[in-house]
C-alpha cells in the first residue's frame, strides 16, 4: 500500500499558485483576492475559514473576512455578498456552510456571481461541469482529481464508485469521473447491496460524513481509496474509511487528516487566482 500524501500535493498547487500570482501582479498591477463569509460560531467552520484566510497569506493572495453573529438577517448577508459582487477588486465570494438554519442558503448563494463562484456550487458551474466544459469546479472533489494524479494511475476504463450524492462531493466527484472516462456507480443511504458495489470498485471514494463505515471486507484488493470524510471521535479527526484494516488492502489510500482536506483549500486558492485571471 503506498499513502497519497495530500500535504505534499496541495504544497505543490500553493506553489503553482504562489508563483502565477507573482506573474498576475507584474501584468495586472494587483493582487487576486479572496472574500469569505462566516455566519454564527460554529467551530469547525470557524477552523475552516481560519484555514482558508491562512491560506491566502502563505500564497500571497489578498483575503476579505466577514464574522457575522448567528442571528444575523437574510438581508444582512445579502447586503454583504451584493456588495461583493460589484466590488472589482473581489475575484472569490465564499459562504462558509453550512449557514444557520434561519437563513435562506439557495437564496443567499444565488447572489454570487458565477464568475466569483469559487466554490463551484451555482447551478451554472455544476451545469457546465455536467457538459464537460468546466470553468469552476468545486474545490474538494477538484482536489481528489488531483490526489488521484498524483498516483500516475490512468483513471479510463476503471470503475470508479463513491458513497456519497451531495451536491458538493459526490455529484461533481461523479462528473469528474466520468469526464475522466471512468465508469462510474453513486451510492447513497437507499443503495440496496452496498458491499458488494464497493468491492467491486478499482477507485473508492468515501464521502459519507460516518466514522469508519468503511471497512476493510468493504474494499477490492489493489484499489486506490479515497477518503473525503472528516469526523471528530472524542476530539480526534477521523475519516469514513477505517484506515488501519483498509490500507492492508489497498494499492493507495488518502490519511485522514493530510489527505483529501489540505487540497480542499489549495484548489480554492487555485480557483481564486483563476476567477481574477478571467476578468
Ligand atoms: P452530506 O451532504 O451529509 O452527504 C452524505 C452522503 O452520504 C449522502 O449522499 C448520504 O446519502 C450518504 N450516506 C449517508 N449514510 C449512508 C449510508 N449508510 N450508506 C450509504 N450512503 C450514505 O455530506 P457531504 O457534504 O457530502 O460530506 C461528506 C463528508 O465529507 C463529511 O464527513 C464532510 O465533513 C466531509 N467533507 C470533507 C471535505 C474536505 O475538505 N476533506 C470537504 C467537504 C466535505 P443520502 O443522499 O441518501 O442521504
Amino acid at each position: 500500500m503506498q499513502l497519497i500524501n495530500g500535504k505534499e500535493v496541495a504544497k505543490a498547487t500553493r506553489d503553482k499558485v504562489k508563483g502565477d500570482i507573482t506573474e498576475f501582479f507584474k501584468e495586472k498591477g494587483r493582487i487576486p483576492c479572496l472574500a469569505v463569509i462566516i455566519v454564527g460560531s460554529d467551530s469547525a467552520s470557524q477552523t475552516y475559514v481560519k484555514n482558508k484566510i491562512l491560506g491566502c497569506e502563505e500564497v500571497g493572495m489578498k483575503s476579505l473576512s466577514y464574522t457575522e453573529s448567528e442571528s444575523a438577517t437574510n438581508e444582512h448577508i445579502a447586503a454583504i455578498i451584493t456588495k461583493l459582487a460589484s466590488d472589482n477588486t473581489v475575484d472569490g465570494i465564499l459562504v462558509q456552510l453550512p449557514l444557520p438554519k434561519h437563513l435562506d442558503e439557495r437564496y443567499l448563494l444565488s447572489l454570487i456571481p458565477d464568475s466569483k463562484d469559487v466554490d463551484g456550487f451555482s447551478p451554472n458551474n455544476l451545469g457546465l461541469l455536467a457538459m464537460n466544459t468546466p470553468r469552476t469546479i468545486s474545490c474538494t472533489p477538484f482536489g481528489v482529481m488531483e490526489l488521484l494524479a498524483s498516483t500516475g494511475v490512468d483513471i479510463a476504463g476503471k470503475h470508479a464508485v463513491i458513497i456519497g450524492r451531495s451536491n458538493t462531493v459526490g455529484k461533481p466527484m461523479a462528473m469528474l469521473l466520468l469526464n475522466a472516462d471512468a465508469t462510474v456507480t453513486v451510492c447513497h443511504s437507499k443503495t440496496v447491496n452496498l458491499k458488494q458495489i464497493t468491492s467491486q470498485a478499482d477507485i473508492l471514494i468515501a464521502a459519507i460524513g460516518r466514522p469508519n463505515f468503511v471497512t476493510a471486507d468493504m474494499v477490492k484488493s489493489g484499489a486506490i481509496v479515497i477518503d473525503v470524510g472528516i469526523n471528530r471521535v472524542d476530539g480526534k479527526l477521523c475519516g469514513d474509511v477505517d484506515f488501519a484494516a483498509v490500507s492492508e488492502k489497498c494499492s493507495y489510500i488518502t490519511p485522514v487528516p493530510g489527505g483529501v482536506g489540505p487540497m480542499t483549500i489549495s484548489m480554492l486558492l487555485s480557483n481564486t487566482l483563476m476567477a481574477a485571471k478571467y476578468e
